[in-house]
């Protein structure tokens, strides 16, 4: 049967990247050359900030000494900006930083807004909102204790993340010691690293980067339980990705061992899953996979960043390796140009992060090509989402459009690093990729045979 995408394909080209409305804004940290990353939002997410804070997008910009999004934008993507950028020491990088979460959590006022007497004082537990006074303060209480111990965490950790952009905390790695079906989620790989990480995270522990780090931020330096429970959470954000993509090889029941190289899609690829991502990221992936034959990761969206279309390669992956590559694009002309000519392979399963296709009429239209083409084309697929409010919108979703679901539920290799909403920071943090939906081709054909079957048994 000819897919039905053909029929009901559009090819209306999408005003914005195909993901995030919903997901938290992450920010990470400027480093001091040009090249590096700034916060990860794009335009819709970056305007829509000033919805829950007006001026908000301004005052960024202002802190990062960026003059507009098209710059701003520019700088996450690896590129020049036009106007003097960066900071002349860490200390004035991490406080201006520090500067783009100042605003009063109950009231909104920024900084710019408030009279000359007052300043913004943050909440000594958390460290992480503000408050333009105690009236304030007092009043937000009642909502922002539910997420004052967790907001903690993400105001540590967001000083800690300087260090994976450093290169100062490189992760332990290496082929698992244990059979790799034993390792079913973060408990039994943490035993299993056991000893090997322990090591790491000692030597992260007292470098020299870390003692330069807590010296610069302005802010005592937590306990050493504190920093290492942060370095395991930066740790889980990073390989959640790798290990995600092989709880979906496995459950799908994809043998990477003995069918040749695998091929797995990344779809609506933003920076999030491309900026600083190199080639020995995704090894974690290979190990899970011991004896395979090549795995190939192509990631494909509109905003796949420009340094990692620059740093990977485009031959195909030897026995045993990872090879990561990019492509700039919607996924649909992706297939259009590249798989059905037959350049590149039918990928063996196609995995979105954080589609958010529930959130907005705008981004489901911009997801809805690509869906039918997975679905027509029977292409195994893996979805991530980030809380179970949004597991059910999409799963409706998915259901109505008629794919035949599979699997879902709570992710066991879901980031454990929260994550909070910028703008709206008494909202409750979510993580990456905590929940999975994986559906494969259309439910129509199940219910056909489903109805013959009853049919034939006499109901
Ligand atoms: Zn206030
Ligand atoms: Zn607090």
């Amino acid at each position: 049967m000819a897919p039905r995408l053909r029929r009901r394909r559009h090819k209306k080209p999408p005003s914005v990247a195909p993901m995030v409305v919903t997901s938290p804004t992450v920010v990470t940290p400027v480093p001091l050359t040009l090249e590096k990353p700034g916060p990860s939002i794009d335009a819709l997410g970056f305007f829509s900030l000033d919805n829950n804070v007006p001026g908000l997008s301004k005052l960024i910009l202002q802190k990062l000494n960026m003059k507009s999004y098209e710059e701003y934008k520019l700088v996450v993507d690896g590129g020049t900006p036009v106007s003097g950028f960066g900071f002349r020491c860490p200390q004035e990088m991490f406080q201006r930083l520090e500067d783009t979460f100042r605003f009063c959590a109950h009231c909104r006022a920024l900084p710019s807004g408030l009279s000359d007497s007052k300043v913004l004082r943050h909440c000594k537990r958390c460290r992480n909102v503000y408050y333009c006074g105690p009236e304030c303060q007092r009043s937000d209480w009642p909502e922002h204790r539910k997420v004052c111990q967790e907001l903690c965490l993400v105001a540590v950790d967001r000083l800690m993340e300087w260090l994976l952009v450093t290169g100062d905390f490189v992760l332990p790695s290496g082929p698992w010691p244990w059979p790799a079906d034993v390792v079913q989620d973060w408990d039994t790989w943490f035993s299993m690293r056991g000893l090997q990480l322990e090591a790491t995270l000692d030597a992260v522990l007292s470098s020299h980067a870390m003692t330069v780090l807590w010296a610069s931020v302005g802010r005592p330096r937590p306990e050493p339980d504190v920093l290492q429970g942060s370095l395991k959470r930066l740790l889980t954000d990073t390989l959640s990705r790798p290990l995600t993509l092989g709880l979906g090889l496995r459950a799908l029941g994809i043998n990477s061992g003995k069918t040749g190289r695998s091929t797995v899609h990344v779809v609506g690829a933003s920076h999030v899953e491309t900026f600083l991502t190199g080639s020995g990221d995704y090894n974690e992936l290979g190990y899970m996979f011991p004896g395979h034959l090549g795995l190939h990761v192509i990631m494909v969206g509109i905003d796949v960043a420009t340094s990692f279309l620059q740093s990977t390669g485009s031959s195909t992956p030897e026995t045993g390796t990872i090879l990561l590559s990019g492509h700039r694009g919607l996924y649909h002309d992706f297939w259009e140009e590249h798989v059905e000519t037959g350049q590149i392979a039918h990928p063996d399963m196609a995995v979105a992060f954080h589609p958010g296709f529930h959130a907005s009429p705008t981004l489901m239209e911009t997801w809805l090509p690509t869906l039918l083409l997975l679905r027509d084309y029977k292409i195994p697929t893996l979805l991530t989402v980030y809380s179970h409010q949004e597991l059910a919108a999409s799963l409706q979703i998915l259901v109505d459009l008629d794919t035949h679901i599979i699997a879902c539920g709570a992710n066991p290799f879901a980031s454990l690093k929260p994550e909070q909403v910028y703008s709206n920071p008494n909202k409750q943090p979510v993580y990456c990729s905590a929940y999975y939906i994986m559906f494969r081709g259309s439910s129509w054909q199940l219910d056909k045979r489903q109805l013959e079957e009853n049919i034939d048994g006499g109901v």
